[in-house]
């Protein structure tokens, strides 16, 4: 609902990010502008992009035409797989800056570690001076396992401020969860509600719970999400399905729900993984 207050989560760089926000993977470029703003109207501050999205352009035109003050958004978007490298990192948050009209992102990730290339721990030195300049207000990662994350700490001078996952009650990552709480590394789930790949109504824990509560599969879903301190950003094209997945406020699930929830947890990787993934 319009007004409702999203609460914050602190990142380690001091900063702090809206837990709940909007994603735009799968959007069609020609229909991000609206959707962007249907989301907006709907509440959310949050949006979540990639260059790799081919989308920038149409969240940047929503955010521009709904004049709600810069400082009042939480924008992030991602450095593509091949745009890794120290040069071509500076040259993509430069188009994604252009593309999205903003001066700053308020969040730069590198979306994936690609491994095969060798080239994350120099692509997060250039994040380090991408925000040293200003460019992005925090940095972090994204598909990172473990090892991966080790590597750039220990490279680096920054431990990254985010790490956004694939995560949702079938994949719920409690070992990198647990990895991410020692180090401070704020989690986001990517794939949040199964990419409708699997039937959330249909799994009886999920369902129990939204009976009870009188709302719907999807809300019990987000309000796992929210209660377990990660950040989220479901899609969906469709203005009532924003409203619902925003009115995720009103309920409380129990420490039983909670754990019946978390129960689901058989492994099952939607996604691609992160240690063969090598797209560009
Ligand atoms: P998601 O889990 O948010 O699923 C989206 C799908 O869920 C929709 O297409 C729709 O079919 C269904 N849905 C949405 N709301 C619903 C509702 N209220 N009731 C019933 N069904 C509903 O999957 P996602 O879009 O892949 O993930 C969310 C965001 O995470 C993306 O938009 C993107 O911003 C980000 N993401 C990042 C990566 C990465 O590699 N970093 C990968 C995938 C997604």
């Amino acid at each position: 609902m319009v007004g409702m207050t999203v609460p914050t989560i602190a990142l380690n760089d001091g900063n702090s990010i809206p837990q709940l926000g909007f994603g735009v993977f799968l959007v069609d470029p020609a229909e991000t502008e609206s959707i962007v703003t249907s989301a907006l109207a709907a509440g959310y501050r949050h949006i979540d992009t990639a260059a790799a999205y081919k989308n920038e352009e149409g969240v940047g035109r929503a955010i521009a035409n709904s004049g709600i003050a810069r400082d009042e958004l939480f924008i992030t978007t991602k450095l593509w797989n091949g745009d890794q490298g120290t040069r071509s990192a500076h040259d993509a948050i430069d188009r994604s800056l252009a593309n999205l009209g903003l001066e700053y992102v308020d969040l730069y990730l590198i979306h994936w570690p690609v491994p095969a290339q060798g080239r994350y721990v120099e692509s997060w030195l250039a994040l380090e001076q991408i925000k040293a300049a200003g460019k992005a207000r925090s940095i972090g990662v994204s598909n990172f396992k473990e090892h991966h994350l080790n590597e750039v700490i220990d490279a680096s001078s920054t431990v990254p401020s985010v790490n956004q996952i694939e995560l949702h009650p079938k994949f719920a990552q409690r070992e990198l969860r647990a990895y991410a709480a020692e180090r401070n590394i704020a989690i986001e789930s990517w794939g949040p509600l199964g990419q409708g790949k699997y039937s959330l109504a249909e799994l009886p824990e999920i369902a129990a719970a939204a009976e009870a509560h009188g709302v719907t599969p999807a809300q019990v879903v987000i309000r796992w999400h929210l209660q377990n301190g990660i950040v989220v950003f479901p899609k969906t094209n469709r203005a009532e399905r924003m409203k619902e997945n925003f009115d995720v406020f009103g309920f409380e699930l129990s420490a039983d729900e909670m754990a019946a929830i978390d129960s689901l947890d058989d492994g099952t990787r939607l996604g691609p993984d992160p240690d063969t993934f090598s797209l560009t």
